[in-house]
């Protein structure tokens, strides 16, 4: 076949096949009919539900690539980012708990968990019990292999002492992937990630912080005290740690595109609905021009940014490289994230800036996007590297 043919026959990226659109559809429509009427509520709390919570267990979406023997969805990562994108649309703190399960923590055990983990875990994570991801620290967040808690071996088990900061989903989680340095003399090669339970002895969750954005996603501090996790919740092996976390993380970021690529489409949605409907000078804003330009500038940067973020997760499941183009993704849709949602609040006037309406509130979502899971500088890091050699 000619290449030109074979080029024209393959699929756009934004393109979704019907399983897919079922998917994508199913998801909107629990995110606007179930979610939504509860976002500002649960904003206000800081505390998601736990009958929304369950839900999301019910619909398959806390276990989208778990295998369906053991009671997930069998998907693939792209079904993840779909999942995030829809659900960051109406809130954003919904997205972060389904990504981090997802993305990071069901991910993680699939990549790395042997067979006696994943019989033990699997069923657990598609049914009922949310899980974390503990890398963070007061001390180390960019330089996270700077960590402070210890891993000490003794008999059958392993005493891990330390604090842990940052921790999303730390409030419901019943399973920690949590990371600890065994053998600090190696530096980084000491870093092993432990599976911890929410009952093991000497652990504890901690303060949840008080938060600008994402308010209804827990965000806590772990504390280990001589917490005494057996031998066989090593995850991978002793002195691996930092190469599940760095491989981790590297495809979390994708789906945190995602998230601000959902967050903007949601802002960018609530403006144009209000540009028609919002008179002054005797008709809608709408037909300003200067509102159309804005409207059309954010609706051109979610495209650029949803285009980076489906290419990062599709060459992920192809098994091709995308390290680079995940960063890039990561690093542009959080910026569109925090710029739609500003430019929407503009829009909306005044009554954008309370909280009657919820752009307000994804405005304060956004500024996430640059922070977790890599800053914004730590993306370009990555990014050049792979420019300079
Ligand atoms: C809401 C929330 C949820 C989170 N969830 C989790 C979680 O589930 N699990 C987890 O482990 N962590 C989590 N984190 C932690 C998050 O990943 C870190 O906050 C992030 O990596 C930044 O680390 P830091 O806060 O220590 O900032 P720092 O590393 O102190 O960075 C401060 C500033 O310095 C810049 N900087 C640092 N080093 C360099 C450098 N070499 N070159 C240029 N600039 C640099 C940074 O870009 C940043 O602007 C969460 C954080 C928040 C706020």
């Amino acid at each position: 076949m000619p290449a030109a043919v074979e080029t024209a026959s393959a699929l756009p990226l934004t393109v979704l096949n019907d399983e897919e659109k079922m998917f994508q559809a199913n998801i909107r429509r629990f995110a606007r009919e179930r979610i939504g009427p509860h976002v500002r509520a649960m904003d206000e709390a800081g505390v998601f539900r736990k009958d929304l919570l369950q839900e999301m267990f019910e619909l398959g979406l806390m276990g989208i690539e778990i295998p369906e023997e053991f009671g997930g969805q069998g998907g693939n990562f792209f079904q993840s980012v779909l999942a995030v994108e829809a659900l960051a649309a109406v809130d954003p703190s919904a997205a972060v708990i389904v990504d981090v399960q997802n993305t990071i923590a069901n991910n993680i055990l699939i990549r790395w968990g042997n067979d006696d983990q994943k019989r033990r875990y699997y069923p657990k994570l598609a049914r009922d019990t949310v899980a974390a991801f503990g890398l963070s620290e007061a001390g180390s967040g960019s330089d996270a292999f700077a960590m402070a808690t210890r891993a000490t071996r003794k008999g059958d088990h392993f005493s891990i002492t330390g604090r842990k900061l940052w921790i999303t989903n730390a409030a419901e989680a019943g399973v920690y992937f949590l990371f600890a340095n065994a053998n600090p003399e190696a530096g980084h090669r000491g870093i092993t990630c432990f599976i911890v339970e929410r009952n093991f002895s000497g652990f504890q969750v901690g303060k949840k912080e008080d938060k600008l954005g994402i308010r209804a996603s827990s965000t806590c501090e772990l504390i280990l005290d001589e917490c005494q996790v057996p031998v066989e919740n090593v995850l991978g092996e002793v002195g691996k740690g930092y190469k599940i976390a760095i491989e981790t993380l590297n495809e979390g970021r994708i789906a945190i595109g995602s998230q601000m690529t959902g967050l903007a489409q949601g802002a960018l949605d609530h403006a144009v609905a209000y540009a028609k409907q919002r008179q002054q000078f005797g008709k809608p804003i709408a037909d300003f021009q200067g509102v159309q330009f804005e409207l059309a500038e954010m609706a051109t940067d979610i495209e650029a940014a949803r285009l980076l973020v489906y290419n990062g997760a599709r060459l992920r499941d192809a098994g091709m490289p995308f390290v680079t183009e995940a960063a890039m993704a990561k690093y542009f849709a959080s910026q569109v994230g925090e710029n739609v949602a500003s430019r929407a609040v503009e829009i909306f006037g005044g009554v954008g800036f309370t909280k009657d309406y919820p752009v307000e509130k994804l405005y304060r979502d956004a500024k996430i996007g640059r922070i977790y899971e890599g800053t914004s500088n730590m993306q370009k890091m990555t990014i050049a590297k792979q420019l300079l050699g």
